[in-house]
């Protein structure tokens, strides 16, 4: 029996993740969750699921007036209480559905208290996958990844010896605008940027599709993931989304993982794992594809993926600020401060300005963390980014 801490419930991954729970109540439990501001949803869940004992809630009034309403469960409020919820003693599973760098700490907490994780908030990967991965090891816990592509790989490598590998091949969709040149970018509205032709995800990392930065971070996360070097990680671009990615060993033999778009899949494998469950996924009909394209990825039109392996590779804090610039952009973006081009220059000025360290420890990163939110937020201010 798994019985689930469900971190960011009513997000898209929240909700798939619920949709999937709910079809196996004799092998999955929710114990807690926690919700930004979405109450209704919470309520929704908290008269679905008599299993939950634990909330965390994010905006201070609501949790009050939660508090109130449901005298026999045990509130928690805001990132202090995330971390709370991340441990409590009865449940043994974590799914982080949080979106950004404030999942780290959560993630890092529930690794610490033997809880294995469903992860779908890959900037815990980008931001501190040093710490995280040695964590993993010396804790003996599971992670498993949520994301389509990563959730692909660890599929294609299940029964292989690492020693065969060659290389990893992220397929990337490549976003809202990618039959746009750059040109093309310069005035982009919000609205054009969050309508991602294949994939229904929330706002944060449909814009981080747009730009591709959703491909880096995945990069750095496939690294820390597999323990793979970056010269083994490769991306190919692929606009249908049916591979979700592959892996190619010595042999030439390439093993791919198919299937139509939809992140229950991955969900489910995650809690499911090494079984499989039956889900009501639409399944992919061959005699209805007609083609599969791929192309290289252009670095030229998209260079928030070289700076991620740039990043990647050099280590140390950088990784970390290149997230953290990117939350802040992309924040500033959705809220109509920068335009679209703009937030990939934040992430460079801001990686340029920053004086790498080695090995950062965890302080050291938060605090790469804080000083990158902070200069890139300086740059928007001024208005000083081309
Ligand atoms: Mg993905």
């Amino acid at each position: 029996m798994k019985n689930i801490c469900l971190l960011g419930a009513s997000g898209s991954i929240g909700k798939q993740s619920v949709d999937v729970i709910k079809r196996y109540p004799h092998l999955f439990n929710i114990v807690a969750v926690s919700v930004n501001k979405s109450i209704d949803y919470l309520e929704y869940l908290v008269d679905t699921f008599p299993s939950i004992k634990y909330v965390c809630i994010g905006v201070y009034e609501l949790y009050e007036r939660f508090k109130n309403a449901y005298p026999n469960i045990i509130c928690y409020y805001g990132d202090e209480g995330l971390n709370q919820i991340a441990v409590v003693e009865e449940t043994n599973y974590v799914i982080n559905a949080l979106v950004g760098f404030k999942g780290l700490i959560p993630t890092l907490l529930a690794i610490r208290a033997k809880k294995d994780i469903g992860l779908a908030n890959k900037e815990t990967l980008v931001a501190c996958g040093h710490i995280v991965s040695k964590e993993v090891k010396e804790n003996r816990v599971n992670l498993y990844p949520i994301d389509s592509e990563h959730s692909a790989i660890f599929q294609c490598l299940k029964g292989e010896r690492k020693s065969n590998v060659e290389k990893l091949i992220l397929t990337a969709s490549g976003g809202s605008f990618r039959d746009k040149n750059r040109d093309e970018l310069v005035n982009v509205t919000v609205k054009e940027a969050l309508n991602h032709p294949n994939w229904s995800m929330g706002q944060k990392i449909t814009i981080d599709s747009a730009t591709m930065v959703n491909k880096g971070l995945e990069i750095i996360e496939a690294h820390w993931l597999f323990d793979m070097p970056y010269e083994k990680i490769d991306v190919v671009v692929h606009k249908e989304s049916i591979i979700h990615s592959m892996v190619e060993f010595k042999d030439g033999a390439i093993k791919a993982q198919f299937g139509t778009p939809d992140m229950r899949i991955p969900i489910m494998y995650a809690l499911s794992y090494p079984n499989r469950l039956k889900i009501d996924t639409e399944r992919l009909d061959f005699s209805k594809i007609t083609q599969m394209h791929f192309k290289p990825v252009d670095y030229e039109r998209y260079p928030a993926v070289k700076m991620a392996i740039e990043v990647g590779k050099k280590g140390g804090s950088l990784p970390t600020v290149y997230n953290a610039s990117n939350e802040v952009a992309v924040d500033a973006f959705l809220n109509s401060k920068i335009k679209f081009l703009s937030i990939e220059r934040i992430i460079e000025k801001t990686i340029n300005a920053h004086t790498n360290i080695s090995n950062p420890s965890l302080e050291e990163v938060l605090a790469s963390d804080a000083w990158a939110r902070d200069y890139a937020s300086k740059l928007i201010e001024s208005g000083d980014i081309d």
